[in-house]
């Protein structure tokens, strides 16, 4: 008999890990994922990554959260099944499913390849889908999407560095592109050298770009400037370097999860240049107009990507071996991982090893 029962409410059995109240702590969880319809490929989960917005929603952090909840939208596996419709992907393919699962296909976003601006789109977690039910997450043994939210992953490059490329990868690569700091001998900046952060750090070298680091955190400078290639570390809290990069920067990308002030990154932009947000802190930040105005600079948002520049970013990540830095961990591990996350305390992302550590439960 049908049922609302997430266990029961789909023919195909699902376990995971959900968290059941703002605590955000994660324990095991049964549900189900739907049948594999026409247009549809399953996978089998084997790595996901943490991002800190699966942080901020177990959480609640930005109070939208539904509980239980699924977080996860790193995902990356193996094709199982695909439905009779499909076209790009056969059972044994290498995929992956970001932030995505659905949208609506026929807004102007949508038509623009920008399903990540479309006002109806789905999230992979924690959101209605159009069948009603909610949707669950890839700290879970098992994912079926629509293919064309299915992303492939390229040969060479291992499932457990392209998972955390779905989102923190495509999330600053789209800014980069699209704001032009893709230049070959621009100045960027990067804020926050944390999962998204690093990754800035590493396309913007591909790119050619050079690139500063503004951090909070002294213990990562060797490591940046060394391994992750960053041509300088700024201390934010280091009031004489800061005053001494004023006016340096073309352009910034803010990652920072938490809310910070702005005022000392408007100053070390040029002219003309241009702050991208992209990290989600829960409250409104404090907005100094007269410095923008006195620099005809820009502040601007960013969120994700459309799939074809999903695609896209992860096929250039492949050919330039643009790969993160990951700390790959056992399941038993995810929460001590996102205490770890709320300290900024991992370089520079978690993947969970779903594939050789999640047991089912009996
Ligand atoms: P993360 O790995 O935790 O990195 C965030 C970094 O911000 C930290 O490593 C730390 O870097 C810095 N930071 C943390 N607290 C700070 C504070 N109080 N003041 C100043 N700096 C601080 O997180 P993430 O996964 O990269 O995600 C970053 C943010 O982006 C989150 O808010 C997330 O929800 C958001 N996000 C947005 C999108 C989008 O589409 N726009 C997509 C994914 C994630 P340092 O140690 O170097 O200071
Ligand atoms: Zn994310």
């Amino acid at each position: 008999m049908a049922t609302t029962q997430p266990e029961f409410e789909h023919p195909n059995k699902a376990f995971g890990l959900a968290a059941r109240d703002s605590s955000g702590l994660l324990s095991s969880f049964n549900f189900s994922r739907r049948e594999t319809g026409e247009k549809d490929v399953a996978f089998r989960v084997l790595y996901c990554g943490i991002c800190h917005s699966d942080l901020h929603m177990v959480k609640n952090e930005w109070g939208v959260s539904t509980y239980p909840l699924v977080p996860g939208h790193e995902i990356a596996g193996i094709v199982t099944e695909v439905g009779s419709k499909v076209e790009k992907f056969k059972v044994g393919d290498r995929v992956g499913v970001g932030c995505m699962v659905d949208s609506c296909r026929t807004c102007q976003n949508c038509e623009d390849n920008l399903e990540n601006y479309c006002p109806t789109k789905t999230l992979t977690y924690g959101e209605k889908y159009s069948d009603g039910t909610i949707t669950y997450g890839g700290y879970s043994d098992s994912m079926v999407a629509d293919e064309h939210f299915v992303v492939r992953i390229p040969d060479g490059l291992p499932l457990e560095a392209a998972a955390p490329l779905l989102c923190a990868g495509i999330t600053v690569y789209s800014p980069l592109k699209y704001f032009g700091l893709d230049k070959l001998g621009l100045r960027i900046g990067v804020v926050g050298l944390g999962g998204l952060g690093h990754m800035a750090v590493k396309f913007a070298k591909a790119f050619g770009v050079n690139v500063t680091v503004i951090s909070t955190s002294p213990n990562k400078e060797k490591e940046a400037i060394e391994h992750l290639g960053a041509d300088t570390f700024l201390i934010s809290r280091d009031q004489d370097k800061m005053q001494a990069a004023i006016g340096t920067l073309d352009g910034i990308i803010d990652t920072v999860s938490a809310v910070h002030p702005l005022l000392p990154l408007i100053g070390l932009l040029k002219s003309n240049g241009k702050l991208v947000m992209v990290g989600a802190p829960e409250k409104p930040l404090e907005l100094p107009v007269f410095p923008l105005i006195m620099g005809r600079k820009l502040i601007a948002g960013s969120a994700i990507g459309g799939m074809k520049e999903t695609q896209e970013m992860i096929d250039f990540a492949a050919k330039h071996n643009v790969k993160p830095d990951i700390e790959v961990i056992p399941v038993d591990y995810v929460n001590t991982a996102m205490e770890r996350l709320a300290k900024a305390d991992v370089k520079y992302r978690f993947v969970i090893d779903i594939g050789n550590t999640l047991k089912t439960s009996s």
